[in-house]
């Protein structure tokens, strides 16, 4: 396990670490993005995402748990899983299925810890507000 830590000045910045994350990324891995709301973690995927070839914009899902984008080696995911109060454990287990796995690369933002399919993610990104447009993002990786 390696923890990195960076402070963002802007969300140019931000994207561009989320850029920089996706370079080191395989088919099938998901990553985790946590913080509260306005932290950046959107900003962060569509950073990564443009980085892997998604053209069409990237805006955070409302009427559903997720997006999926044809990027240029795969497909990329991007849940908001910040609407399941209840948690996954609620949720019919199926749900994920469409987002995480083989041809895909996922992000979720507002990981329920609760789910063994997020068990295994390869990144956990954690974004906190530092004053004014700063933000601190930690990177834990394996
Ligand atoms: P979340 O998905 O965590 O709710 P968003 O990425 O949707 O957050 O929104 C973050 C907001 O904060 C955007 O309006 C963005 O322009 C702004 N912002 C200001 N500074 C930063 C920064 N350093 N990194 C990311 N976003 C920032
Ligand atoms: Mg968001």
């Amino acid at each position: 396990m390696s923890v990195s830590v960076v402070e963002t000045k802007d969300p140019r910045e931000t994207e561009a670490l989320g850029a920089e994350l996706a370079a080191g990324l395989r088919d099938g891995d998901v990553v985790l993005v946590q913080g509260e709301l306005g932290s950046g973690k959107t900003t962060l995927v569509r950073g990564a995402a443009r980085a892997l070839g998604v053209t069409d914009p990237i805006t955070s899902p409302t009427f559903s748990i997720g997006h999926r984008y044809r990027a240029t080696d795969t497909t990329v995911s991007h849940l908001d899983l910040y609407r399941l109060s209840g948690g996954l454990q609620a949720e019919d287990p199926a749900l994920l299925d469409d987002y995480l796995g083989p041809g895909r690369i996922a992000f979720v933002e507002w990981p329920a810890l609760d789910s063994v399919a997020l068990a295994h993610a390869r990144l956990r990104v954690t974004l906190t507000h530092a004053g004014a447009d700063r933000r601190r993002i930690e990177v834990v990786r394996g």
